[in-house]
């Protein structure tokens, strides 16, 4: 069982998880490269990550790993030698994936390779052209009204190779061979709420986990959008249905409230799970349905897969301004933010730990609970006592091997520890008894 931080610590994990996002924030990363490299390697250094390398030209389904893609500079310099737009300034000035240019060209040919927000005038947009050659420069639209000169210096000193797609791994064995996945996107270079959150947040999660007893394994992956899930998928094939619950970490950083996506299957174990923590939370979070839009769950709940895979955000990509500019940086996330996304995900956790179904031993009519000592040793508020009693009422009512905890919890409208904690009472008691049969998927 995860046992539940105080808030004191959970404040503490909030900052240690910002810290870690401002300190992969000036990494240039992308689908494949140096920095996703150095951005495994930083993790690595707090959990002991797998990294795996899976080369260029590799089938992975109906794709291919890409070459590839470095970067160690680049500009738009006037011919005085004035650099107008530079990657040194902020790695979200080049279009990702950029193949190499060095050229002297006229301000006509350089405008087709320019892109700006004349909405927002001082953001630099993000960019990429992964499948299709190209290269171009993102920039304010400030810096781009302010191009007047009939000539500029272009250079992108990138590299295209063939090399490898890297992604890493963290996996925490259980009691059970089952598994919990936990996956997020290491692809994305100066941003913060998509994705460095999602990605501080696993990594605090798993620090969590791992100092906690458990029931199932779980399986951290970092990797790059799309193509790494995929690879990812068809590296695992065989035991992708090891996978029982699964989430993908993404937006989880911003002040806005939270949103789960559910998983294609609608109603998985995992669909409930988050329902259930979200019914008692304030203010009150959205659930929305699967959309096969956004981020790698459309690969996990890809028809031949179809995992119980849900995405778990704050407000989802592409409703706020910010998303995929310049204005999502450090001070768009926000500690206490990143602190009820960890707490919230280590409530689902223990929802997902600590469901069962259990026999009732004494169905006929009710057991005399008094006599045991059960309705004797409530003490404390009476708001307490009457949850706890009746949290033990609804589980022996229902604890007739068709229901888990967590009907129960849904059923009776109370919070899933004081189900969790009814139960265990019952059964040291001898009221319950596992029921063996495994809870309704
Ligand atoms: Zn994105």
């Amino acid at each position: 069982m995860i046992p539940s931080p105080t808030p004191l610590a959970m404040n503490g994990m909030g900052l240690e998880a910002y810290e870690r996002i401002a300190r992969l924030y000036p990494i240039c990363r992308s689908i494949t490269g140096a920095g996703v490299r150095e951005t495994l390697r930083i993790i690595g250094e707090e959990i002991e990550l797998q990294i795996r390398e899976v080369p260029t030209g590799t089938s992975v389904f109906d794709w291919t790993i890409p070459r590839e893609w470095n970067i160690r500079d680049a500009y738009v310099q006037n011919l005085k030698g004035e650099r107008v737009v530079d990657f040194k300034a902020s790695n979200l000035h080049v279009l990702n994936y950029s193949v190499p240019v060095k050229a002297r060209i006229t301000l006509a040919e350089l405008r087709p390779h320019l892109f700006s927000i004349p909405d927002h005038p001082d953001w630099i947009p993000y960019k990429t052209s992964y499948y299709t050659e190209n290269w171009g420069f993102c920039l304010t639209d400030r810096q781009l009204q302010a191009l007047q000169d009939p000539e500029y210096d272009v250079c992108i000193d990138s590299s295209l190779e063939d090399g490898y797609l890297t992604f890493g791994e963290y996996c925490l064995p259980g009691d059970e061979e089952s598994e919990v996945l936990i996956s997020c996107h290491v692809c994305h270079p100066s941003l913060c709420n998509d994705n460095l959150s999602g990605v501080s947040i696993a990594v605090s999660l798993a620090k969590l986990i791992r100092e906690s007893a458990r029931r199932y394994t779980y399986r951290f992956l970092f990797v790059p959008g799309t193509v790494g899930a995929i690879t990812w998928l068809a590296l695992n094939e065989h035991r992708a249905s090891m996978i029982k619950h699964g989430l993908v970490l993404a937006c989880v950083g911003d002040r806005g409230s939270l949103t789960y996506k559910r998983s294609r299957r609608g109603n998985a174990e995992i669909d409930r799970a988050v329902a259930l923590v979200f019914r008692d939370a304030v203010p009150t979070p959205e659930i929305e349905d699967f959309s096969p839009y956004g981020y790698d769950e459309r690969q996990y709940c890809s028809p031949g897969f179809n995992l119980p895979v849900g995405v778990f955000s704050r407000t989802p990509h592409g409703r706020f301004p910010e998303y995929h500019t310049s204005a999502d940086n450090l001070d768009f996330v926000a500690p206490a933010q990143l602190a009820n996304s960890l707490k919230t995900l280590v409530d689902v956790i223990g929802v997902l730990e600590g469901n069962a179904a259990f026999l009732n031993q004494n169905p006929k009519c009710e057991p005399q609970l008094g006599r045991r000592g059960l309705y004797s040793s409530m003490g404390g508020h009476s708001d307490d006592r009457r949850i706890r009693e009746a949290a033990l009422l609804w589980v022996l009512n229902l604890s007739d091997g068709d229901h888990s905890l967590l009907d129960i919890a849904e059923r009776s409208g109370l919070a899933f520890p004081a189900i969790r904690d009814a139960a265990k009472s019952l059964t040291e008691h001898r009221l319950l008894e596992p029921s063996g049969a495994r809870p309704k998927p």
